[in-house]
């Protein structure tokens, strides 16, 4: 449904994407993870038209997001990080000025739908600023939804909420993907990740340097991880694919030791060093 090819990016001589080759399927819940800088949002940009690479082409759903743009415009829908809903106006008001500057089909039914499916009905008649951060990105993906989009763009769905009201927005992204439509989302939370996406690509300075489901993504680096203090009083850690392996490793450590099953911050620092900041 998504495809990139040795897509690049520069700002200056920062190299924003480094020639990602990336294929996303139909109906997948895919999540490019990385840390801050790792470019993920200059990669949604490019998908969404918003900025052009420096080379390679990318197409959804065969048509090229170069050539057509405005054609790319009628088949997605793009959540963004920053809240840019006319926060003055209600639920409803917002969902129907959208939805009639991008003439969809028997709008007000349409709105009626999303509303019940978000679970925004009671909210619709109240005015953006009332609402709750969490409500708030609800209705941005209510919007995005109108369109009946094939593919669905989050760019960090999650940020700034707490656990709970993420967890709801998490069950809300399942049901969408139910609905037969490709999600590509952004995150730096690993367990947004781990709980939501079928498969991630892991960025690090725009390269592409892992890509699966996350339990392939463990089983390749390290299911299991002994962690232990070192003598300078440092909590330090170490991936290992078996659990005999994990106890060989933790006979040899002395203090503060535990084994655990390994989650994907574990591959990530073992595959880049780095800590994704929280
Ligand atoms: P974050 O999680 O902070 O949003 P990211 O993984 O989405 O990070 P990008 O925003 O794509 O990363 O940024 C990738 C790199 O490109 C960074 O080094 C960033 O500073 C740089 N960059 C992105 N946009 C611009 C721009 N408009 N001008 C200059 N540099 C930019």
């Amino acid at each position: 449904m998504i495809l990139l090819q040795n897509v690049s990016k520069s700002y200056g001589k920062t190299k924003a994407v480094d020639s990602l080759t990336l294929e996303i399927k139909k109906g997948e819940i895919f999540g490019l993870l990385g840390p801050n800088g790792a470019g993920k949002t200059t990669t949604v940009k490019i998908l969404t038209t918003l900025t052009k690479p420096d080379s390679g082409s990318c197409f959804i759903d065969g048509i090229d997001v170069l050539k057509n743009p405005q054609e790319i415009k009628k088949i997605i829908g793009v959540v963004p990080q920053e809240n840019n809903l006319e926060r003055e106006l209600t639920v409803y008001e917002n969902l129907l000025i959208y939805g009639m500057l991008h003439k969809v089909k028997n709008l007000k039914e349409r709105i009626e739908k999303i509303l019940y499916t978000l679970e925004l009905y009671e909210k619709k008649n109240s005015i953006v600023t009332t609402l709750s951060g969490g409500l708030q990105r609800r209705t941005l993906l209510a919007r995005a939804l109108l369109t009946e989009p094939k593919v669905l763009f989050l760019d960090e769905p999650s940020i700034g909420l707490d656990p709970h009201i993420r967890r709801q927005l998490w069950q809300i992204i399942r049901k969408i993907k139910t609905e037969g439509r490709t999600v590509l989302l952004t995150t730096h939370y690993i367990e947004e990740a781990e709980a939501l996406c079928d498969r991630v690509g892991i960025l690090s300075y725009g390269r592409l340097i892992a890509l699966g489901s996350p339990s392939e993504l463990k089983k390749d680096v390290g299911e299991y991880v002994v962690e232990f203090i070192d003598k300078d009083g440092n909590l330090l850690s170490e991936i290992c694919h078996s659990r005999e392996e994990a106890y060989e490793l933790a006979k040899l450590r002395h203090n503060g030791v535990t084994i655990r099953k390994s989650n994907l911050e574990d591959v990530f620092v073992k595959l880049t060093g780095e800590r994704i900041e929280k």
